[in-house]
Order: C-alpha cells, then structure tokens, then sequence
C-alpha cells in the first residue's frame, strides 16, 4: 500500500478542521434559532451578551464533540477496514507473484464476518491454484516420463539395427521394436491432444441419432483378432432398437477404451460380457470381465490421468484411457461407475441420456 505524504496529512487535516468547524457553526446557529424562538415563545429578554456565550460555548462544544467522534471513528477504520484490507491486498499480492501456500487466518473479533468470509473465499482460491498447478506439474513430469520409455525402446532397437551381418529375423524384429514404440508415443500423444481438447472444451459434441447396440457391436468386433487369439469367450445381452442422441464419435472412443481394457486385463480363457439395457430416458451400458480386478484404493484413482493401477500391463497402455472416458461422460452428462474385485474381474457401468 503507498504510505501518506506530508501533503496528503496536511490536506485531510484541513479538510477535518474545515468539517469541525462547519459542524460548529451550523449546531451554532440553529442553536441559536430556537433559542430566540423559544424567548419569542415564552416572552423572555435574551440580551446579546448572553447569546454570545451561549453561541460560543455551543460552538466549541459540538466542535469538542465531532473532533471525539471522528477520533473514535479513525480508530475504528483502522482496525475494522484499513487493517483487513492491508491483509488482503498483501495476500492477493503473494497469490499473483505465484505464491499459492498463502492463507488469511480469520478474525474472532464481532463485526468482523465480512472480512471472514473474503479471507476464506481467498484460501479456497489460492487452495485450487496450487492444486492445479501441483496437477500441471505432475501432468508435465508424466508426460515426460511416459515419453522417456519408448525413446529409450526406439534407442536401443536402432542401436541394435546398426550392427553389421544382421540375420533378416533380427533386423525384422529390431525395425519392429521402433515401429511399436513410436506407434505408442503417437497413441499417447493423440490421447494427449484429445484430453486437451476435450478438457479446453474445444470438442462440442456433434450430436445425431443412431442405434446405441449398432455401435457397440461394431466396436466390440474391432476386437475379434484379439479374442481368438486368446482364447476369450464373448458374451452380449444387447437390447434391440435403443436409439440415442448424442455424439457417435466421441461415445465410440468409451466403448473403445472400456473394451480394450477389458481384453488387456483378461487372461486367456476368461469372458469378457457386453450389455446393453435401456428406459424411456437412459441407455445403460455395461462391460464385464472376468480379469484380473482391482482393489478399491486402485479403483478410486483409474479416472485420473496417467494412473495405471497394474503396472504389468503399462506397455501395453499410458493411463489416459479412462481419463479420456470419464471426460466424455462428463460431457454428456453421464455417469460411469466401476465394480470390482481382485482375482474375479471388474464391470464398468455407463448410464447415459438418449438425449
Ligand atoms: P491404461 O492405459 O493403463 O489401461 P486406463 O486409464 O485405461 O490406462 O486404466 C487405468 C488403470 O485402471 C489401469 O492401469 C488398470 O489398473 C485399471 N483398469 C482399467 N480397466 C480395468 C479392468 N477391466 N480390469 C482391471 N483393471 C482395470
């Protein structure tokens, strides 16, 4: 805050002896009015020695008592306004030079629930910056981390490819090992990039009507190769004629996801069982597994970006899948749920509007 010149002090000095005495001479001077009509009214003689005093006595009185009153409320705005606001304004300074750990203590003193509840408007705002920005760090090393793995892959197949006589089977499997990392970094920065757009809200979901069990059935067969090749037995209970609003493309890539999640985690020989049911109003979807489940404290952050609960299977993905799918719900104003145990496998639920 800028501290008061000598000219600014002098100035409001003038200005509060200026309202003193104005004070002063207007008390004075009605004072004066009714006095002479009350002598008016009541016959008595005022003589003008005695007007003088009595003005002058008035005058210095009201002057005594506003320069009290206005003593007493400077010390009142000094605590009750210029103090609050000094702590306020320094705290919003600190939160925009980027310090975000800035809390305002609340006041016990009554008169004071204004202030409390700025103060605590202010630590919610600076508790929600830091944690976006803790996410947008941790989103930063994520990516660089996740990145670091199939460089790192690529590196070492293309040092591999350089050495001399190379069998055609080596070569052939070296060439492949750099074609499949730096397909998976192009996966993960699509998923990136659609992540972005969709949190940015830069997708607007481009709605139209289509047959909900359709779609699912046409995802579900992208997935045929897998299954015959291990061995997963498929099962659908897919209600006929369910007719949705919404987005194809976007609901297209749920399905996706909730389905090859559901054929990575499930070993050979497990089922994989895909239902659909619907009211006047929802469409609900449902994906089971018979893999390898999670536990609840995995099952509470699969939502999360980069979270990969079973590490075993984390070549195979980069945990922005179903981070990816809960945006999309979120979207279209959706829920998704997960039921799951470990050893027995999981069920994710879709319930969505048929718009
Ligand atoms: P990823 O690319 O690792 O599969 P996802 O966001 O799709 O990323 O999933 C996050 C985590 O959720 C996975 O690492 C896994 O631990 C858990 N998960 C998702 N689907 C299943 C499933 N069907 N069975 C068991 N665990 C699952």
């Amino acid at each position: 805050m800028k501290r008061p010149t000598l000219k600014d002090v002098l100035r409001s000095v003038s200005s509060f002896l200026l309202f003193f005495l104005t004070v002063g001479f207007i008390v004075s001077c009605c004072m004066m009015l009714f006095v002479r009509i009350l002598a008016d009214t009541m016959d008595l003689t005022i003589t003008p020695d005695n007007v003088g005093t009595a003005a002058k006595v008035t005058f210095w009185n009201v002057v005594l008592i506003t320069f009290l009153f206005k003593f007493a409320d400077y010390i009142r705005r000094k605590i009750m306004v210029e103090r609050p606001t000094k702590i306020i304004t320094e705290a919003t300074e600190k939160i925009m030079s980027g310090d975000f750990s800035v809390r305002i203590k609340p006041m016990e003193s009554s008169g004071m629930e204004g202030f409390n509840q700025i103060a605590m408007a202010i630590n919610q705002m600076a508790k929600e910056l830091s944690s976006v920005e803790t996410l947008r760090t941790d989103f930063i090393a994520n990516v660089s981390h996740e990145m670091k793995t199939p460089l790192a892959v690529m590196q070492n197949y293309g040092t591999l490819l350089q050495a001399p006589d190379l069998s055609d089977e080596k070569r052939m499997e070296y060439a492949k090992g750099v074609t499949d990392g730096s397909r998976r970094m192009a996966d993960m920065m699509t998923n990136i990039l659609k992540l972005n757009r969709l949190e940015n809200q830069q997708i607007y979901p481009q709605v139209s009507e289509f047959d909900l069990g359709e779609q699912l059935c046409e995802c579900l067969l992208q997935y045929e190769n897998i299954w015959e090749k291990a061995n997963i037995e498929i099962e659908t209970d897919i209600a006929e004629d369910v007719k949705v609003k919404a987005d194809a493309e976007l609901l297209g890539h749920v399905w996706n996801n909730l389905f090859s999640n559901a054929f990575k985690f499930t070993p050979a020989g497990g089922t994989v069982t895909v239902s659909l049911t619907a009211t006047d109003h929802h469409a609900i979807v449902k994906v089971t597994d018979t893999g390898c489940g999670m536990t609840p404290e995995v099952g509470a952050h699969i939502f999360e970006k980069f979270y990969q609960g079973d590490t075993s299977h984390s070549v195979q993905g980069n945990g922005l899948g179903l981070a990816l799918v809960k945006r999309v719900i979120d979207i279209m104003q959706g829920e998704i749920g997960v039921e799951s145990a470990v050893g027995k496998g999981s069920t994710f639920t879709v319930r969505i509007g048929r718009g």
